[in-house]
């Protein structure tokens, strides 16, 4: 039987049900420890800071936490679930472009340490809001650096219309914001953040990106006095989801960033003293599986249709982007594929189609489909299309599985109904 972290499949069926979301805590784990190693440098301090978006829950916080790891929240209730995890709130790093009033005031109320103000009005708000705040909050400027990393158009963020960031080519606004920033007593300008789009297969994205930061942090201080101490170069590391996919492995990754920065800074004259960098999916992606059971099946003139319990409300994926998933029949993951089948949810929308095409053995109502690299943008996009209750989520550690979110029910579904 095929197992996850040493559990079996079928045991985490039996015990747990499907659809269900299984990760694979000891991947996790190693891939943590792997940043925190590999991300070091003895000239410049540096920090990794998990993207809770990718997946957040209080079981994976607690997990970031315990790797020494910063963390990335983009809303209201990311922040808040790190607040109920314990963690601490200094190393929190507030993104986003649309910060509502409320979310500042409960940033600042939290201690947030870090806040990725994004835009001039921004600015402002916070500045006012920061007038007879109780401590000091840092701030890092988002800037759209420009560069195009090649992934899907809807996660590229730094063309030049993104709505991300004030565009380095607006020097004049760059340099208003920061001064208005740098006005306020209870606010710490510390530099730049640029996040240049998700699974970057391209590692000269990556230098380019920390090339293009440092000549403007170089610029801002030489044509404006501005000085920019840290530099945060956002996530974006790919993960593998199916062959064709070759991440540039991790521990090139982070030597390609880290020897660049070196080499930069020590042409600025050691003007960066913090680098950092916001990984979400890399840490997440493979160590997530899908359980699914399979259902019905049917033959079209084109397709071998394979029907399983879920689809697009637990992972929207396909549909959003055409991603691409592999996957394997339980037990029978070593036998000849037997044809081309297409894996389709059991939401009501035509596109709700998991897999478009996936050789595997002969496949039978009752196999389980494991669907692999589930873990990032999966469970976090969840929705209750068809008022399909949201799948519990199940970490496996060493062979012992714990459930870290309950399946919902059908009482949760209609539980904010009047
Ligand atoms: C989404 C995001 C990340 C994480 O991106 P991944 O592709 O999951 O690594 C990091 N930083 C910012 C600002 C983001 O918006």
């Amino acid at each position: 039987m095929y197992t996850i972290a040493g559990k079996p499949v079928d045991e985490l069926v039996r015990e747990y049900g499907t659809p269900l979301y299984v990760y694979d805590e000891n991947a996790m784990r190693q891939r943590l420890g792997d940043y925190r190693e590999l991300f070091r440098d003895d000239e410049m301090e540096t920090e990794v800071v998990y993207a809770s978006k990718a997946f957040s829950c209080l079981a994976m916080v607690r997990l970031a936490a315990e790797y020494g790891f910063g963390l990335d929240v983009v809303s209201g209730g990311e922040l808040y679930t790190a607040g109920k995890a314990g963690f601490d709130m200094s190393r929190v790093y507030f993104h986003g472009n649309n910060k509502t009033l409320a979310e500042l005031q409960q940033a600042v109320k939290a201690r947030v340490g870090t806040i990725i103000v994004d835009n001039a009005m921004e600015a402002e708000v916070l500045a006012a809001l920061m007038q007879d705040a109780d401590y000091r909050v840092k701030t890092l400027l988002r800037i759209n650096p420009g560069i195009e990393a090649h992934t899907h158009h809807y996660i590229v963020t730094a063309h030049v219309d993104s709505k991300f960031g004030i565009a380095m080519t607006d020097e004049a606004e760059v340099v208003q914001t920061i001064r208005l920033l740098q006005a306020c007593p209870n606010i710490e300008f510390a530099g730049l953040d640029a996040h240049i789009g998700s699974q970057i297969f391209d590692r000269n994205a990556f230098a380019e990106l920390v090339r293009k930061l440092f000549a403007f942090a170089v610029r801002l201080q030489q044509e404006y006095g501005i000085r920019v101490h840290t530099l945060d170069l956002g996530g974006g590391f790919a993960a593998r989801y199916t062959e064709k996919d070759a991440p540039i492995p991790l521990p090139e990754v982070c030597r390609c960033i880290l020897d660049t920065c070196r080499e930069e800074n020590r042409q600025a004259g050691g003007l960066i003293r913090k680098v950092i960098i916001e990984p979400g999916r890399s840490i997440v992606a493979e160590a997530g599986y899908m359980l699914y059971t399979v259902g019905f099946m049917k033959t079209t003139p084109n397709r071998h249709y394979i029907f399983v319990d879920g689809g697009m409300s637990d992972n929207i994926r396909p549909a959003l982007y055409q991603a691409e998933y592999d996957a394997l029949i339980a037990g029978r993951e070593e036998d000849t594929p037997a044809m081309t089948y297409t894996v389709a949810g059991k939401c009501c929308e035509s596109g709700d189609v998991l897999i478009d095409a996936i050789k595997l053995p002969k496949t039978e109502p009752g196999d389980i489909l494991v669907m692999k690299t589930t873990g990032a943008y999966g469970y976090a996009m969840a929705s209750r299309y068809n008022k399909l209750p949201v799948p519990g989520v199940v970490f496996v550690r060493d062979g012992q599985a714990r459930e870290v979110i309950a399946r919902e029910t059908y009482e949760d579904l209609i539980s904010h109904e009047k």
